[in-house]
Order: structure tokens, then sequence, then C-alpha cells
């Protein structure tokens, strides 16, 4: 590139390029990919979306194949209002909701509109490599957060941040549901210090062993007796409980979030797309996603399952995890000190296998100890060959 012209923008110097990596790796067919947090193809509901499609069509003829709303189709909105109030006893309304592109874009969105260059998080760890990513260009600064609420200096920490981040249910990296009284816990800290609550949902369906209870938003929704106003922004999505190509995702806030994250979005995308939002409303309105959840969730099981015994008989000299009651993901740290993860990584692509280095997901880059190993997207066969690719990948590292 011609080394005259303007320099790019600083951040871009600290981007990371291990996501566009893995979904990369995700399409050479002689590599086992254990990496990316995708959800199973084979699996995608194509006829449902098929019927969804004509009758959103019929429904809305071309006034969905406009540029929309910036907060997204009004109809939907609603829907997503209902059944939250309906599931947590709390009031939300139309106005409560805002529609985008992921939840993804939600991340960008909140860091847009609340983040100023130095300004603090405070990041559940291990955190969410995408919105790390998303953060990147606001120049946060990170204060890690391992659900202790009563460690010395939490509350001044939570005083001085913009908001708190966390993916209560089944996280992503780690798969862990946490428990409801660290949630209520830091929700009481969250009210009595004044700052914002980033409540990041996309793995609220993908659960193994029971339904994971309430979120912070409902906990939080239940105290106010007219239309919620409080500091919970709630991300949801359709990415994993039906297909993330729609690029459906919602926030839920106060309305006057809704409000400045709408004016972000404006200038972002001025709409997302009306016409995958009126196919969502279909699916939702049928109650399609809670049954389409249900079924993949039995197969997703059966993956985790492959995986943790797979793994126990291969890997358990060199790691220990817990096996997660939901999400997407076995988080495994190594008991092996010899064992840096960033470095097992370049040898398991040789044997051609790949998982997530724990790196990526520690604000400060510092964790080699661990990996994320992806069990929804592969069959259990390719998930037993990718683990027997990742004992010899091991094998060969220590033996270097
Ligand atoms: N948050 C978390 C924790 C995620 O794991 C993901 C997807 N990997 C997202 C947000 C983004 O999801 P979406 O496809 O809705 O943009």
């Amino acid at each position: 590139m011609n080394s005259s012209r303007p320099p790019f923008a600083g951040w871009i110097r600290s981007s990371n390029t291990i996501t566009q990596q893995f979904l990369s790796i995700g399409g050479k067919p002689d590599i086992v990919s254990l990496a990316g947090g995708l959800p199973a193809a084979e699996l995608y509901p194509v006829g449902a979306i098929r019927d969804a499609t004509e009758r959103a069509l019929r429904r809305w003829g071309s006034s969905v194949l406009e540029y929309g709303p910036v907060e997204g189709l009004y109809a939907l909105r609603e829907t997503i209002a209902a059944r939250t109030s309906a599931e947590s006893g709390g009031k939300f309304l139309a106005a409560n909701v805002m529609l985008m592109t992921g939840a993804m874009q939600g991340l960008d969105l909140v860091g847009k509109t609340l983040v100023d260059p130095g300004d603090l998080i405070l990041a559940q760890v291990p955190t969410y490599l995408g919105a790390l990513d998303a953060w990147r260009p606001r120049q946060p600064r990170y204060e890690k957060f391992d659900w202790n609420c009563e460690r010395p200096g939490f509350d001044a920490a939570l005083a001085q941040a913009k908001f708190a981040y966390v993916v209560p249910n089944y996280s992503n990296p780690t798969g862990a549901l946490v428990p409801q009284p660290q949630r209520l816990a830091l929700l009481d800290k969250v009210r009595a210090s004044g700052t914002w609550l980033l409540e990041d949902d996309p793995y609220h369906s993908i659960h193994f062993d029971g339904d994971p209870g309430l979120d912070i938003l409902e906990s939080d929704a239940r105290q106010f007796k007219g239309v919620y106003d409080g500091p919970v922004i709630y991300l949801g999505t359709l990415s994993k409980s039906i297909v993330p190509g729609l690029r459906v995702g919602w926030a839920i806030a106060a309305a006057g979030m809704i409000e400045k994250l709408a004016l972000a979005k404006q200038s972002s995308d001025l709409s997302s797309s009306l016409f995958t939002q009126a196919i969502a409303l279909e699916l939702l309105e049928s109650g399609f996603d809670l049954e389409h959840s249900r079924s993949i969730n039995e197969r997703y099981r059966e993956r985790r399952d492959t995986l943790c015994s797979e793994a126990a008989a291969r890997l358990g000299d060199w790691f220990e995890w817990e096996i997660p009651p939901g999400g997407m993901f076995v988080w495994m740290r190594a008991r092996d000190p010899r064992i840096d993860t960033n470095e097992l990584y370049k040898v398991a692509l040789e044997e051609k296998v790949a998982f997530v280095p724990g790196s990526v997901f520690d604000p400060d880059g510092k964790d080699h100890s661990a990996m994320r190993v992806n069990f929804t997207r592969s069959s259990p066969e390719v998930i037993a060959e990718g683990v027997r690719r990742l004992e010899k990948a091991v094998k060969r590292y220590l033996h270097r």
C-alpha cells in the first residue's frame, strides 16, 4: 500500500484479526473448526423461514422493502415488549425496544452512545471478544469483574464506570450460568451507583439442564410500578435461537436510552432491514422460535456431552473445565503450567483443528492459560475427530 497516504485511525493498530481468521477457517474443509460461535447450519429451519417470508410479504407488501424507521418495525417492537412484560411481570412498551442488525450492533451503539476515550467499562472476565472489538474504536479503559461485588474497590470502580457489561446466561466464552443471588447483588450495586448495566443475552434459549431463570432486566422490571425506566440495557437476538443470517437483534431499555441509541444508529446505517424484521415477526408471533429452540437444544446437548466425554478421555491430563449447562462453548483451562494456549493454537492449526485462545477474551490480552472450544457447529463425529487432533497437538506442543 502507498505509504504516503494518510495513516489509518489509531485504534486499527490495536485491533484483533482472530475473528476474521476463524470465520475464514470455517470455510476450509480440511480443518475441524471448534473455534467459531456458530449454530449448526444443517439445523437451520429453511422451510419455516421460507413460509414466514411468504406470509410476511403477503402481509406487508412493498412497505417492508423500504428504508425503515430507525427503531425498526413497530409491530415487532410491540411483540418483543409484550413478551418481555409477560415473562417479567413488568411493563414494557414499544418505546422500550429498538431493533437492530444483531446484538453486535447493540454493543457498538452502546459504545457510541456512552463511551468517550478513556472512559471506564467494568467488564465481566473473560469478556466476549466481539464486545472488546466493538468498543476498541472508543478507546475505553477496563476494570475486570469476576461477579464478586463484595471485593474491595468494587463500589468505587462501579461508581466511575460508564456501564458494567455482563453475559449472565451461558456466557461467551465460558458457558457459565450466573446464579440468581449474584445477579441480584450486582443489580443492587448498580441501582445504588447510578450507572448503567449492559446485559448481553444471546444464549438465553440454548440450555440443556433447565431454564436459566430471570434475566437481570426482568428482575429489575418488577421493581417498577409503571413503564420500565431502570438502568439495564438488555440485548437480545435471533442469531442463536433461529439463524444468524436474519441479523435481527434488539435492545430493551428505558425509553430515554432507546432514544439516544436510535440517534447513534441513524448515523451508522439509517435502519436495519425491515424485511427480515417482518420475517422475524411471523416466527415470534407463532412461537416458532420457542419450539425450534427446544428441538435444537436436544441436538446441542448430545454434542456438548460428546465434547466433554471425548475431552475427559484425551485432554483431561492437561485441561480442566466445568460442563456448561447451556450456550455453545466449553472453557478449558490449562492445569499444566507449561501450556500457553496462544502457542498451542499454532500447533493445533498444523494438526488441522482450531479453537479460540483465551487471550482474546481478556481486555489486556494476558490470559494465555485457557481456550474456548465450540460444540454446536459440528456433528458429534467431527467433534470427536477434533478432540483427537487436539490431543495430538498438545502432545507435539509439549514435546517440542
Ligand atoms: N454477544 C455475545 C455474547 C455473542 O456471543 C454474540 C455472537 N457471537 C453476540 C453478542 C452477537 O450476536 P448477533 O449475531 O446477534 O450480532
